[in-house]
């Protein structure tokens, strides 16, 4: 068997230990003498997995108990419908919401939030091609916004938030999707936290949203019974058919960053990871990150080469070398390596490696 350096920006690389735990319990989890697929989620076997994973998770994020974690379906997109039809009707309407524009992902959530409430762009940085996260003291908030959103980290721009931004009283919101669990965040300081699962936390068809409790019980009468936070709440995450296989994979990976050292560890970790990756870039004229210093993500590097016609070439010589998914966004081109949790720093190194020897065959 041979297992590649997977670098996708996601579905993405999962811990092997947890692939193998899995798969060691796919016909007979636990004595049930069936796989966690087969389990009806209202069973004590699944609630086990359920309760568990919750409680890891409230764990490794330090979740406040005034805070409900959420698990359900329709992805980091569902929720950008989803959090305007649960938050707007907490003010009279029409409503609106404050957006700052970072990149690609706040760019869509902005376009859906459209159709549910008035949309104040707060901040840009999209003249400059998102080479930056427009400084808080630029945002221009309105007066009365139901909500301020943010992403957290762009996965196709590769900027990061690196520090909470104040908003007052509106409740912040931020998509964290493709770095949740990567770095350690004072959840108190956000009204709403989601994400979906398939990049630091399982697989895809599973969202995760991290929910204060005042902000829930406010749906418009339009949202989807499936998608009201209190329907959800109320009901342990079981309104519906929860997405219990992919509950049970990311239980799998809490445990599993629990025996890394949690959270904190694992930010130490990605910044090594991140580190390694930049100073190289930075240190030859043969690639580049266009992405300001401060702002650079962690889990998501684009990086162009100088010469884009040896593109088709550098990504050949790196599946050569078992390095696969390389190939940057559609939208932006370019490369780019996403190095989440579960990527190991020698997977880093060997991409690091092939830059070099690639650079000197071509440089
Ligand atoms: N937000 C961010 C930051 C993302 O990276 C993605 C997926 N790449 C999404 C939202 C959309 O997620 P989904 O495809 O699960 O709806």
């Amino acid at each position: 068997m041979t297992r590649v350096y997977n670098f996708s920006a996601g579905p993405a690389v999962l811990p092997q230990e947890v692939l193998q735990q899995a798969a060691e319990e796919m016909l007979d989890w636990h004595g049930s003498g069936m796989s966690v697929m087969e389990m009806s989620h209202r069973g004590k076997e699944f609630i086990s997995i359920y309760e568990a994973a919750e409680r890891d998770l409230r764990e490794l994020l330090a979740v406040p108990a005034n805070y409900r974690i959420l698990f359900l379906q329709g992805g980091g997109i569902g929720e950008n419908a989803i959090v305007p039809m649960n938050l707007v009707g907490r003010k009279s309407q029409p409503a609106t919401a404050d957006f700052v524009h970072t990149g690609s992902w706040s760019g869509k959530s902005i376009k859906e939030a459209k159709k549910y409430c008035n949309v104040n762009v707060a901040a840009s940085s999209e003249t400059e091609k998102f080479a930056f996260i427009p400084p808080r003291e630029t945002w221009k908030l309105s007066k009365d916004a139901a909500y301020v959103h943010i992403c957290t980290n762009e996965t196709i721009d590769g900027v990061e938030f690196q520090y909470t931004p104040e908003v007052g009283d509106v409740p912040l919101v931020a998509d964290m999707s493709s770095h949740i669990l990567s770095r350690v965040v004072d959840v108190s300081k956000y009204g709403v936290i989601f994400g979906g699962a398939q990049k630091n936390i399982g697989p895809a068809g599973l969202t995760i949203a991290i929910v204060r409790d005042d902000l829930i019980g406010h749906a418009l009468s339009i949202c989807p019974s499936a998608f009201d936070w209190k329907l959800v709440a109320e009901n342990q995450s079981m309104y519906n058919t929860p997405p219990t296989y992919g509950i049970y994979i990311a239980g799998l990976v809490f445990q599993w960053l629990k025996r890394q050292g949690g959270v904190p560890a694992m930010e130490q970790r990605n910044i090594a990871k991140a580190a390694l990756l930049y100073d190289y870039l930075d240190s030859t004229g043969f690639y580049s990150n266009r992405i300001a210093k401060d702002c650079r993500s962690r889990m998501n590097v684009p990086f162009y080469l100088k010469d884009e016609s040896l593109n088709e070439a550098f990504l050949a010589g790196a599946k050569e070398r078992n390095l696969l998914q390389l190939k940057g966004h559609k939208s932006v081109g370019g490369m780019r390596a996403s190095i989440y949790n579960a990527m190991p720093i020698e997977g880093v190194q060997a991409l690091v490696d092939y830059l070099k020897d690639f650079e000197k065959k071509h440089g």
